[in-house]
């Protein structure tokens, strides 16, 4: 799904394009400015701010009101308002940017060593460069989820 997210929910941001959604996160925005976004581009507004939450619905966006302070439970909040899918991601956990899948040779001297021998698929984001593999992150992160999401069952 596409969203905008409001200035406390950077975390859930990042979570939610590890599971290959399409988040919009501004450090710093103004109301306006994210309920002009949401318009603009179509999105789903999420946000923890119930002043925002009713001004956006009252201009027919959606969105969606995130109550728990802990992104776990936020992410529970928000799969069962919109039913989320979880796929792999397809956007750069910084920066939103898309990812594309690149070559073993292309990044050979852009990640550790390491890294470069023991994996085998390599995404590299097109606009800030960050280059993701099946790896240590994804790991951890199945970890704190408690759950793997992207298991096929
Ligand atoms: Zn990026």
């Amino acid at each position: 799904m596409r969203f905008v997210a409001d200035v406390m929910l950077g975390k859930l941001s990042r979570f939610l394009r590890m599971l290959g959604h399409d988040v919009l996160y501004f450090e710093r925005a103004e109301d306006d400015f994210l309920i002009y976004t949401c318009k603009e581009t179509a999105r789903t507004l999420i946000t923890k701010d119930r002043v925002l939450h009713k001004a956006a619905r009252s201009l027919h966006l959606d969105s969606v009101l995130i109550n728990s302070n802990y992104v776990r439970e936020q992410l529970k909040e928000l799969q069962r308002a919109k039913g989320l899918s979880f796929s792999k991601p397809t956007r750069c956990i910084t920066c939103n940017g898309p990812l594309i899948k690149r070559e073993k040779y292309e990044i050979e001297r852009l990640v550790p060593d390491f890294v470069w021998h023991r994996n085998r698929d390599f995404w590299q984001c097109k606009t800030c460069g960050k280059v993701y593999w099946d790896g240590s992150h994804t790991k951890n992160f199945v970890r704190f989820l408690g759950f793997n999401p992207w298991e096929e069952s």
